[in-house]
């Protein structure tokens, strides 16, 4: 269901804009209430929303593209929250996404990063909260100004967050580029987690076990197909990455 208002994009524009500027939000949300609820605040925001009740329909959406940030409910009809994320890493999507869950479990929480999640929100939750996480997914998905970077057979290209090694091109989703741009740059130091922590998630939130849960998932895309290891975990500490086995 797309709303006319999603459409003309506008309403309530006397009110503050947001310090993100104006963003093109997916909201995939079949709670008609929750659904409601946070489309007026985003809108007033200065935000578009595009709103959609199945999960079918809004992996299609995201499929078509010009989408800035995607609200992405966990439980849904037709097809759930994970597996429309698992399909849309598949794809090569990264556009950023933030899961909400109404399960308070850990294990939801980390499957939603392992099939390429980048936040996540548990029912309920304020929707200054919600704006303010958004925000900071999007800026995190602005390409970086850096170059290419390359260390030993490893090269990542962070204005298409393709990562490549031996001759094999694979994408990221925006946390594991942003992860991956930064071990390159620390090569061949280590970086601590309360560094890449701040760099991820700024201040608004984060835990070194979702910070793991995204190191892992790194781990099997740039090195699990391959024969040497560099990406590794300094125990208490945090990664380094070497071309060095
Ligand atoms: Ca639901």
């Amino acid at each position: 269901m797309r709303t006319p208002a999603a459409q003309t994009g506008h309403r309530a524009g006397n009110r503050a804009a947001s310090p993100s500027g104006s963003l093109k939000i997916l909201l995939i949300e079949d709670e008609r209430d929750i659904a409601g609820n946070i489309w007026d605040f985003l809108e007033c925001r200065g935000h578009v929303i595009d709103h959609v009740v199945d999960g079918e329909r809004g992996l299609a959406r995201a499929l078509e593209g010009g989408i800035d940030v995607i609200v992405l409910d966990l439980g849904l009809p037709r097809l759930d929250g994970l597996e429309l994320c698992r399909r849309l890493r598949t794809a090569g999507n990264g556009v950023p996404v933030l899961m909400l869950t109404a399960r308070d479990t850990l294990e939801d929480c980390l499957a939603g990063f392992e099939v390429g999640a980048d936040d996540y929100m548990v029912k309920p939750f304020a929707l200054r909260e919600l704006e303010a996480r958004i925000g900071v997914l999007h800026r995190r998905g602005l390409p970086p100004a850096d170059a290419l970077q390359t260390i030993g057979d490893l090269v990542y290209a962070p204005a298409t967050m393709l990562a490549k090694r031996g001759g094999k091109s694979m994408p990221l989703t925006v946390a594991q580029g942003r992860i991956l741009a930064l071990l390159m740059r620390e090569s061949p130091n280590v970086l601590r987690r309360e560094v890449l922590l701040q760099a991820i998630w700024g201040e608004e939130g984060g835990s070194f076990g979702a910070l793991h849960t995204h190191v892992c998932a790194l781990r099997a895309i740039i090195d699990r197909p391959f024969n040497s290891t560099m990406l590794q975990t300094v125990h208490g500490i945090g990664y380094r990455l070497s071309a060095e086995a």
